[in-house]
């Protein structure tokens, strides 16, 4: 008798055994997708990781219902990653599969078709006389339509089949004639199955050539890949980091190696791609989150046969994608936060997950970006990856000038317009008069984080999460961020009656309708979460913004993310003490990254830039890194905190996360957990309220370990499970959920 283990997309550690059904063993192979039963009534689909013939003892087995592919479409390498996912963020097989296959059928899809219709063989130039001559006698509509379909189908040069839907418009004829003619064989239908990537029929363009910086670069990296696998590319902004990467993904697939080239945000993956689709043409394909099943599907089996789509531009979930001879890997911005998954497991940072694949593959990885974060920077200081620097930007455009503008002058003077000094708007202004394009970055949507009742201090605060409610003007709703709660505006103060309620502080709505007053005949647009649901909607604001349709651009960090608008001069940082005040270890780096980011955009392409930062601390010693560009000093300065407060790259992070519906059980559990946790660790801090402590009704407390770099993350990973296992059969903790985050962002 034979059996599969097999992974199922459940949450739990182990792998379930199933007998495999006589008539399905010749067919049956590691790798494959199978039906199985699970529980009383569910059937899941699973993955086959081993077959064997030990029947399991713990438990009755059950039979495998159905094998769902004729070939394995999971290979070893692919599970060997998976593995490795699964013991390094400590989350089960079944998490990953979940993550990896977001389908639920790779393989097996109707493929979307669309009618043609052409002549049939049987007409000829020679026989369409007498065709018409019998037809007139018959029918006249029928006479016409075929008249009019020589026409549209180009008859008299080149016939080609024509879509059935747009020839009727076309015609503004019924389908019951056509069919008459299809009846008459003087027609035919075709179904065609519908290419849904746009086989655009782009010029192919050469590769640009590197300019002396460029090449050295370039050359650089090539002698480092030598020696390591890891390569950091530290350029400034603009300085044709995307070039390199374009020559090196060249040079993989001419040795006839698959790339994948990572970016934190779909937005980006839109930009980017006409500009590779001119170069590598149908080679290249994109894959995120936005795509539907049946795109994400064809993607998934280009890649697997590896046809088309050696080049794969995508976000963190194309790490899972099937790929066989992975040469190179790209991750572009490797700073970005967005390459962690946070809300759910598997909690992976896609940018280490990356580098891993790649040591599987024997592939090498290249991190790009004009602000390392500090971690991937040390990594190359000490040797771990190579390091290569392009310091200016292409044809020697000029870095943008920064100034920092000290609003607390401006509110005493009390010359502030609401949340605009003079200066930035005067900046505004002028650059407005030279037809120049501007950005405005605030850090928060909506429009504003919270209304206060002016009489007794009331603020609204969402029914299910201990957080306040933030004011959509849009929706003249208040929305909560962390659920998606919303209420209407209220009249008037609900708890003293008063009607003297105020919005407080100010997001990107505020801003986008403030500017709008102060310059009203010009456009603006806004791009944060609540205007890019859609992949449409995306693609719709950067291109009207490239072709100039909207003057001044509002947004949060999604601007921020290497976008390129070549004519815009004004850069406007709305709050920097939102940022550089948040309460989190971090938060001095982000802030650099984000505010040197953003100033990114200024000024590419015809003359300098200007980026105006609005702050209450100019001495802040981050932004006086930002103004001289200072990279280095700012990691320094970081790096000796980072030690003195025991945090990484010196110490790794592990945060446990207790969720319960009880207020008193989460409180009790964790304090009995940390206990348990300090009998085997050294370092464990809390448990700890998180900022925002009670979300969707669940409470929450936070629980921190902290292990020092130089021992093994192994041996405290199996104490953390040990303790969480002990935690579960405690009985103080039932219907309890503990989240694991394996370094958190
Ligand atoms: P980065 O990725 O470092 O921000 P890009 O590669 O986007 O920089 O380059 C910035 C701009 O300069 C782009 O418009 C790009 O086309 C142009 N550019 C950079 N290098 C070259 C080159 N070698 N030849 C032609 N244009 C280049
Ligand atoms: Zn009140
Ligand atoms: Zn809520």
């Amino acid at each position: 008798m034979f059996f599969a283990d097999i992974i199922i997309p459940v949450p739990t550690p182990q792998l379930y055994t199933y007998s495999i059904p006589e008539n399905l063993q010749q067919n049956c192979k590691t790798g494959m997708r199978v039906s199985v039963p699970f529980g009383k009534t569910k059937i899941h689909t699973g993955v086959i990781r081993k077959i064997h013939q030990i029947a399991p003892t713990e438990y009755k087995f059950k039979e495998i219902f159905a094998i769902l592919d004729t070939e394995s479409v999971i290979s070893d390498l692919q599970f060997q990653f998976w593995e490795w996912i699964a013991r390094y963020y400590m989350c089960t097989l079944g998490d990953v599969l979940k993550a990896a296959l977001p389908i639920d059928s790779p393989n097996e899809h109707k493929p979307k078709t669309e009618t043609y219709i052409s002549l049939n063989s049987e007409v000829s130039k020679e026989n369409l006389p007498q065709i018409f001559e019998k037809l007139e006698k018959k029918s006249q509509k029928q006479t016409q339509l075929l008249q009019s379909f020589l026409l549209f189908s180009n008859f008299f040069q080149e016939a080609k089949p024509v879509k059935l839907k747009e020839f009727l418009k076309y015609s503004n004829s019924s389908l019951n004639i056509l069919n008459s003619l299809i009846k008459r064989n003087i027609l035919q239908k075709n179904e065609k199955i519908v290419n849904i990537f746009e086989n655009l029929d782009l010029e192919i363009e050469p590769l640009s050539t590197l300019n002396e910086e460029q090449l050295i670069v370039y050359q650089q990296i090539n002698d480092l890949f030598q020696q390591k696998d890891v390569v950091l590319l530290h350029g400034v902004t603009s300085s044709g980091k995307t070039e390199v990467y374009i020559h090196l993904i060249s040079d993989a697939i001419r040795c006839g190696k698959q790339v994948l080239y990572l970016l934190p945000e779909i937005a980006l993956t839109i930009q980017i791609i006409q500009r590779l689709k001119t170069i590598f043409g149908n080679l290249i394909g994109i894959y995120h989150s936005k795509f539907n099943d049946f795109e994400k599907t064809e993607t998934w089996n280009r890649v697997f046969a590896e046809q088309d789509f050696r080049i794969i531009l995508g976000v963190r979930s194309s790490l899972f994608l099937p790929f066989k001879h992975l040469g190179l890997i790209i991750i572009d911005e490797e700073h970005e936060n967005s390459y962690k998954q946070h809300d759910s497991a598997p909690r992976y940072n896609a940018r280490d997950g990356a580098i891993m694949l790649a040591k599987m593959h024997g592939a090498k990885t290249l991190l790009g970006t004009a602000t390392p974060c500090i971690e991937t920077y040390f990594n190359a200081q000490i040797g771990k990856y190579g390091l290569v620097e392009l310091q200016k930007r292409y044809s020697d455009i000029e870095m943008p000038e920064i100034l920092t503008v000290d609003v607390r002058e401006f509110f005493k003077k009390r010359q502030m317009k609401s949340h605009f000094s003079p200066v930035l708007l005067q900046f505004i202004e002028n650059a407005l008069n030279n037809n120049e394009q501007i950005i405005l970055f605030q850090n928060r949507r909506g429009y504003s984080p919270y209304l206060e009742c002016e009489t007794c201090g009331w603020i609204p605060e969402c029914e299910h999460c201990d957080v306040s409610l933030t004011y959509h003007k849009d929706s003249n709703s208040l929305v909560c961020h962390y659920c998606g709660f919303s209420m209407e505006f209220p009249s008037h103060c609900l708890a003293c009656g008063d009607y003297s309620l105020r919005t407080k502080g100010f997001g990107t709505e505020k801003i986008e309708t403030e500017i709008a007053t102060f310059f009203p005949s010009i456009k603006t647009a806004r791009m944060d979460l609540d205007t890019t649901r859609s992949k449409k909607s995306y693609q719709k604001i950067i291109s009207d913004f490239e072709s100039r349709k909207i003057d001044i651009l509002v947004g949060t960090q999604m601007i921020s993310k290497g976008l390129n608008f070549d004519n815009v001069s004004i850069v406007g940082i709305m709050n920097a003490d939102a940022m550089l005040n948040f309460p989190d270890f971090r938060a001095d780096e982000r802030s650099f990254q984000l505010i040197t980011q953003v100033s990114g955009r200024a000024g590419r392409r015809y003359k300098r830039g200007k980026v105006i930062i609005q702050t209450q601390q100019p001495e802040h010693p981050i932004l006086k890194f930002i103004e001289v560009n200072d990279f280095f000093a700012m990691y320094l300065s970081q790096l000796a905190e980072r030690k003195k407060f025991l945090y990484p790259p010196f110490f790794r992070l592990i945060q446990l996360t207790l969720r319960h519906k009880h207020l008193e059980v989460v409180k009790k559990a964790a304090t009995f957990f940390a206990e348990m946790l300090r009998k085997e660790l050294n370092l464990v801090l809390g448990p700890t309220s998180p900022a925002v402590s009670r979300v969707k009704n669940y409470h929450l407390k936070n629980i921190l370990i902290k292990i020092d770099r130089k021992i093994s993350p192994e041996i405290s990973k199996n104490s953390i499970q040990t303790c969480i296992n002990l935690l579960k059969s405690s009985g103080i903790f039932n219907s309890g959920e503990i989240i694991i985050n394996v370094d958190p962002l």
